[in-house]
């Protein structure tokens, strides 16, 4: 699903006081904040969405009831619209200090200034890359237990991997689904051995090891998982509605390094609380930040924009300035 949106009429060299890099859930929620604190504002992003780009029914956000990710898309957008943020159809390359503001350089529309950045770049998903995957993404193929769970009620399905997410995305699916297949291509997992004890003792889950997923068939939704074994390669078809992808992310590794900013161990960018990144006047927001690893929701990536866009009006109203540190 690609959504577009017209693109901003901005020109190269234009100066704003704050500009947002990047078009999911996290940026829409700052810049909600940041226009209803009177800060002249650009969003600029390449995919209008992010992550909810490749989802379906969107059922966890408060307030939207039987909406499809791309209703919610429009609703967040419109709400942008109605602040009258413009949002700029492109990709950020690079940012860099310059006198007293940032400098931000696109892709395609040139060179950007700005008194604040806020990054809100998201991650990817990491994909299974079979047949069928993309096809059926958002129609049973999901990339998040968390968030479609319950609309698998008295359903069968897959899980894929073998890390935390997976583990607890098993967990909580064998509340909803009558029967869960978790599939993993070792012969050990990774994810914390609590999630591992309470997942084997749940009658209704099916471990799988040493077994990878090889196409993912149906009709208007999911309907048959092949697997292998990759020890002897016997295949096994799998009756299910639905199969969740939860064998990690790739975090903004390059985008950070690129730009200076603080990593932790696994390449999220560093925040405070306050969503502040170790360069001034730069925040950050979403699943790129360390905060909250393992629970990444819309709730969560808008929340943390509003806070980010509060901190960013805080620290201009209080006269900070790119040169100081944080
Ligand atoms: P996100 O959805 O990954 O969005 C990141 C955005 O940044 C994308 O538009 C991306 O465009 C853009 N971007 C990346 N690098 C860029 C660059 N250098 N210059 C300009 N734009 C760039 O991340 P998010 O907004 O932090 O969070 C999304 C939340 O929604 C997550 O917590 C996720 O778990 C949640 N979610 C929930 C559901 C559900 O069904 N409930 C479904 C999906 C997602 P490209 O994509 O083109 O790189
Ligand atoms: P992860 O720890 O990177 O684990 C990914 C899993 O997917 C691994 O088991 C990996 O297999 C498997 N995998 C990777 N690529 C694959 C492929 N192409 N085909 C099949 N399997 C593949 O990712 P995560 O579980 O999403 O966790 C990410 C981070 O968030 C971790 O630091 C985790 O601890 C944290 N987290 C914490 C919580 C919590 O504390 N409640 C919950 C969720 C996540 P191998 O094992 O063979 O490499």
């Amino acid at each position: 699903m690609s959504i577009s949106f017209k693109s901003a009429e901005v020109k190269a060299g234009d100066v704003f006081d704050t500009i947002i890099i990047g078009m999911g859930p996290a940026a829409y929620g700052t810049a909600l904040y940041t226009a209803r604190y009177m800060l002249n504002t650009l969003i600029i992003g390449e995919t209008p969405g992010g992550q909810l780009t490749e989802a379906g029914e969107v059922d966890d956000y408060l307030g939207l009831i039987g909406y499809q990710a791309a209703d919610v898309i429009k609703v967040f957008n419109s709400h942008v619209i109605k602040y009258k943020v413009p949002q700029l159809m492109d990709t950020v390359e690079s940012f860099r200090r310059e006198g007293d503001y940032y400098v931000v350089k696109t892709k395609r529309k040139g060179e950007f200034k700005s008194k604040t950045i806020i990054v809100t770049v998201g991650v990817k998903r990491r994909k299974l890359n079979v047949p069928g995957e993309q096809e059926f993404a958002g129609r049973g193929v999901s990339y998040c237990s968390i968030c479609d769970a319950p609309l698998f009620k008295g359903r069968e399905v897959v899980v894929v991997g073998g890390g935390d997410s997976a583990l607890e995305g098993a967990e909580l699916l064998s509340r909803y689904a009558t029967k869960v297949y978790l599939v993993h291509r070792r012969d050990s997992f990774r994810a914390q051995p609590v999630y591992v004890k309470m997942v084997s003792e749940k009658p209704n889950v099916e471990i799988i090891m040493n077994s990878v997923v090889t196409k993912i068939e149906g009709e208007k939704i999911v309907k048959e998982v092949e697997i292998e074994n990759i020890k002897n390669k016997q295949r096994r078809k799998l009756n299910v509605n639905g199969i969740f992808v939860e064998i990690g992310f790739e975090p903004p590794v390059d985008f950070a390094r690129k730009n200076n900013l603080e990593t932790d161990e696994n390449g999220y960018i560093k925040v405070d609380d306050w969503m502040r990144t170790n360069l001034p006047l730069v925040y950050a927001a979403g699943d790129c930040t360390n905060k909250w690893l393992g629970f990444r929701q819309i709730i969560t990536a808008v929340s943390q924009g509003a806070i980010a866009a509060y901190s960013a009006y805080k620290d201009l109203s209080e006269g900070k300035d790119v040169k100081e540190n944080n």
